[in-house]
């Protein structure tokens, strides 16, 4: 029959597809689902690299690297909370997700760095395209090749077990037929995140509160009740990945370090507001309190001279520029008058080596030097590191650390991996390898029952 398959894939993100296609070639027949419109999650928006140790990318380009450093740095980065089973396996396999995406026609050949790691690692296609595009449309193109039956519009609702607690399916509903069951020995939930869904992140953490984010509409976290329904163990939850400062335009986060080496903060009227290197949660709340609740980092070419990343910023696209003050509030729609007034006053700050108006403690130089920049930016949460429980063959556990037989989870909606805090590149790294680790496990599972 139709509905009844080996292998249920639930999310099309990196890990969805991933899974699905690993599932087949391991011999299993696949259904994967999709509750958009729209393929890709936030996989699709991915815009680092994927962290891999050991590849031959990395050999061309003369990098010694292995999978101890990345293991250490990603535990580092985690700050020690992550689960390090599931880190030596993300180290571990890296080269060979670099390699099975090159296989199927994948072009990780530029290798960059990224925060937190001690050597260049983070795979990318050359010439500068989004890797998580490039990534899910590889996949996307090679679940299309094998004839993967996919299914969007079509929502997984709850997992389906037997008498023994064994996964026999799972009620789905699909935009137009409605609700029903698709049979399968295995289901993959490979749902991703919920940083889009603010009332669930402001519970787990209300500091951020009123934050936007940069997700998908998707990432509301459905699958995670799903799972919890499924009798699914949670892990690190709480631990969620946001930054005061993230760009409107390019929803990129900004590194602190933009303010630390000189940039002040105004707001639609031209006017600083807050001392601009205040605690994250601090200078989160000011700009919230903002007209149209966004703000805008004001730097000079100083600034940027003094800060490699700035750059990166400016290939984005994300920090426009002008050669005034003037010129650049009227580009951007801040009160350039207002805006020139402020900065001239600000530099009187700097020479008396104190800030009259907020008491920032750190007036590194005065902004007059060549073109001047505007990145427009508002608090935003990126990422969830907390999720459903896994083991090292992505089978998803119960509170007792039992596995629930025939249940996987890989990418974004499990926990464990990335700790309380995940790396850039590190998110491509994960999906790719625990995606396909789940449909290679599921799929022999499935043979099995
Ligand atoms: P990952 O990076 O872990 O692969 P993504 O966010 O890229 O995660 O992809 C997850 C996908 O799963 C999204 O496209 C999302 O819309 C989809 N999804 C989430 N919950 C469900 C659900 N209950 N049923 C079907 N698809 C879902």
């Amino acid at each position: 029959p139709r509905d009844t398959v080996d292998v249920v894939v639930v999310g099309s993100g990196g890990a969805g597809f991933s899974a699905a296609v690993s599932a087949h070639d391991n011999g299993a027949k696949v259904i994967l689902i999709e509750k958009e419109p729209v393929i890709g999650g936030n996989a699709k928006l991915a815009a680092g690299g994927m962290n891999a140790a050991w590849t031959d990318q990395q050999k061309a380009k003369n990098i010694k690297d292995d999978p101890e450093i990345m293991f250490k740095d990603t535990m580092k980065g985690g700050r020690n909370i992550n689960d390090p089973e599931l880190v030596k396996i993300l180290s571990s396999h890296s080269k060979g997700s670099v390699d099975w995406m090159t296989a199927m026609g994948a072009d990780l050949s530029d290798v960059g760095r990224m925060g937190g790691a001690s050597v260049n690692r983070s795979h990318r296609p050359t010439g500068g395209a989004g890797v998580g595009a490039h990534v899910v449309q590889v996949l996307y193109d090679n679940a299309v090749k094998r004839n993967i039956d996919i299914r969007m519009n079509t929502r997984g609702i709850e997992i389906l077990k037997d008498d023994s607690g064994k996964v026999k399916g799972i009620l789905v509903k699909g935009m137009y037929k409605g609700y029903y069951w698709v049979k399968a020995d295995a289901v993959i939930l490979a749902t991703g995140g919920f940083a889009k869904n603010n009332e669930r992140v402001s519970k787990l953490d209300p500091k951020l509160k009123g934050f936007v984010s940069t997700n998908q509409p998707g990432a509301v976290g459905d699958g995670i009740d799903v799972a919890a329904n499924a009798g699914a163990a949670m892990k690190d939850l709480e631990y969620i990945q946001a930054h005061p400062t993230l760009s409107v335009k390019g929803g990129v986060m900004v590194t602190e370090a933009v303010r630390g080496n000189g940039a002040i903060l105004v707001n639609r009227e031209g006017k600083r507001f807050v001392n601009e290197i205040t605690t994250r949660d601090k200078a989160a709340a000011a700009i919230l309190k903002q007209t149209g609740k966004s703000a805008y980092l004001i730097f000079d070419d100083s600034v940027r001279k003094s800060l490699k990343k700035i750059d990166k910023y400016i290939g984005l696209g994300v920090a426009p520029s002008a050669d005034s003050l003037e010129k650049l509030g009227k580009q951007e729609g801040i009160d350039g008058k207002a805006l020139t007034e402020t900065v001239a006053r600000y530099n009187s700050f700097v020479t008396a080596g104190k800030d009259a108006d907020f008491e920032r403690p750190n007036l590194p130089r005065a902004l007059n030097e060549g073109n001047y920049y505007a990145i427009e930016v508002t608090p935003g949460v990126h990422h969830t590191m907390g999720g459903v429980m896994i083991d090292t063959k992505a089978e998803v556990m119960d509170a007792k650390k039992q596995v629930i037989p025939g249940l996987y989870g890989a990418g974004e909606v499990t926990g464990g991996v990335h700790g309380a805090n995940r790396l850039g590149g590190n998110a491509i790294s994960d999906i790719i390898t625990f995606g396909r680790l789940a449909g290679e496990e599921a799929a022999k599972y499935s043979k099995k029952n």
